[in-house]
């Protein structure tokens, strides 16, 4: 189902505080926009730490309070717009303060997904998800265009659960071009997996594609620019999104539409449905990633080959892929 703002009523939202944790990336632009729907500023307030995400807001001529239980007592509704690993953190530490009617809106599936937050069984628990990063949240929504967004209701205490989430929906600018129900299994299974079955994939591809490559004689500064700088590959997304993922073939030469079409169904998918089905049902969807992230998370704060995150970045860098680029960007004077 997609919703469209003929489905949504902001005066759902009347009289209603309207709490942000977070002026990053998705809070800044959502508030912003939010507010330009008719939201009053006075109804708005900015939960943010004292630093420049702080400062940011103030200068927007946002109300900002630095005490986030303060501003859980008097939320009618909450946005948990702060990073995924520590809405955990931060959220069950206020969670007591929130009212019994409060509506709590993640813009990730993540947590809610795997039960890390705790909320009370009255509160409604509701997910709009843009699928775009918080600067074109923006930017599309003041050219008066909509973005596409992920839409559900995971709790529904107060009954009124959904058409609260439409109206904001629609307060960000999402329900413009609509709003695509969902839910944080959706939401969480999809994102996980792409991020852990099929981008590896494509960075194996790549690195292996390389490295047979350049074994056959060709050189570091070809290859760079015939598989990513010359942005062919971004190109070829951007047409899929535009006209099709099978159509956009059509702009490529004979040559190239029957090799692909052609190589594409000769290849035989077994292998890899079921490597995908082992990392979606045995990684992703039983928590198994979860909690070995959660493991690890803490780590991530650390400096030099203490993060884990910097060790796996210098091991991806030693492969020929990773070599050949050093040495062309070097050469071309790019960092
Ligand atoms: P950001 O990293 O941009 O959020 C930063 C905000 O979180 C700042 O206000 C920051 O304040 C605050 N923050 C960071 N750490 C803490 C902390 N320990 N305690 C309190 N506040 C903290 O987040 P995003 O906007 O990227 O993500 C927010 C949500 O939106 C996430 O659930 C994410 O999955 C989702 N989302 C993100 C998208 C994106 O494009 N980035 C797209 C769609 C959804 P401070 O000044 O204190 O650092």
């Amino acid at each position: 189902k997609i919703y469209y703002d003929s489905d949504a009523d902001l005066n759902v939202l009347k009289g209603k505080t309207i709490v942000f944790f977070g002026f990053g990336n998705q809070g800044a632009a959502q508030a912003q926009n939010l507010r330009d729907s008719g939201i009053p500023n006075e109804k708005i307030i900015i939960a943010n730490r004292e630093d420049n995400y702080a400062v940011d807001a103030k200068s927007k001529g946002f109300t900002v309070w630095h005490d986030f239980a303060k501003a859980a007592e008097v939320a009618d509704v909450i946005f948990l717009l702060i990073p995924d690993q520590v809405q955990p953190r931060v959220f069950n530490a206020i969670t007591s303060k929130l009212k019994d009617t409060a509506a709590i809106v993640v813009a990730s599936g993540y947590n809610v997904f795997f039960k890390l937050l705790n909320f009370r069984p009255t509160q409604d628990v509701t997910m709009v998800a843009p699928r775009m990063i918080g600067s074109s949240v923006r930017s599309l929504y003041e050219k008066g265009k909509g973005f596409p967004c992920f839409v559900s209701v995971e709790q529904d205490g107060t009954g009124n659960g959904l058409a609260v989430a439409l109206a904001l929906s629609r307060a960000i600018g999402a329900t413009k071009t609509g709003a695509i129900a969902s839910s944080v299994r959706e939401e969480t299974a999809m994102d996980l997996f792409a991020e852990q079955g099929l981008w590896p994939n494509i960075i194996m591809l790549f690195r292996e594609a390389y490295s047979v490559l350049k074994e056959a004689g060709c050189s570091d500064e070809a290859l760079v620019y015939e598989m990513w700088m010359s942005k062919e590959p971004a190109e070829i997304f951007e047409a899929a999104a535009e006209e099709g993922f099978i159509k956009q073939l059509k702009h490529h030469s004979s040559v190239s539409q029957y090799g692909q079409l052609n190589g594409a169904l000769k290849l035989d998918g077994t292998a890899i449905r079921a490597h995908f089905k082992e990392i979606l049902y045995n990684q992703v969807l039983n928590g198994k990633f979860q909690k070995e992230f959660t493991a690890i998370e803490d780590a991530l704060e650390l400096q030099g080959d203490a993060n884990p995150l910097n060790q796996l970045y210098k091991k991806s860098e030693e492969s020929e892929l990773g070599q050949g680029e050093k040495r062309v960007r070097a050469r071309l004077g790019l960092s």
